[in-house]
């Protein structure tokens, strides 16, 4: 868990410094966002998975933190969309297109 965690503050200290450079492109910021749900996300399991049955009972904060975690892998840009993003800056492809332009080629 402390090692998710220094990663987590290792990704958000240097796209802090890249914002700061001016240099911070999308890209980074999907990349830092994928990133530090998906590792926040693992932390929390791995507390639930320490308490056991008291990691899934609210008189725990375990559990709290597994609900507040939930939303932040969709609600900025789900993990899926961030890495797509990160992958159409890398390689110059877009795995992915809006909804409306998809249907419209069927
Ligand atoms: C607590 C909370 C607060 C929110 N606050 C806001 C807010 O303030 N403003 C706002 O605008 N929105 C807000 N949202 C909405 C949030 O932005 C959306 O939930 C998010 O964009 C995902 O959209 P969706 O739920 O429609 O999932 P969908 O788009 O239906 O996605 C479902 C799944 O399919 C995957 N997926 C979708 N499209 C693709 C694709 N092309 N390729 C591969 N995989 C794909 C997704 O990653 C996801 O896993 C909030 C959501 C929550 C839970």
């Amino acid at each position: 868990m402390l090692g998710n965690v220094q990663s987590m503050f290792l990704v958000g200290w240097r796209l802090c410094k890249l914002y700061e450079s001016g240099k911070v492109t999308p890209g980074h910021s999907s990349l830092g966002k994928a990133w530090n749900s998906r590792m926040a996300r693992e932390v929390v399991s791995l507390g639930r998975e320490l308490l056991g049955g008291n990691g899934i009972l609210a008189d725990f904060l375990v559990a709290k933190a597994f609900c507040d975690l939930e939303p932040i892998y969709s609600y900025e840009g789900t993990y899926d969309i961030n890495s797509l993003m990160t992958g159409r800056e890398i390689t110059g492809i877009a795995s992915f297109k809006p909804a409306a332009l998809a249907k419209a080629r069927l």
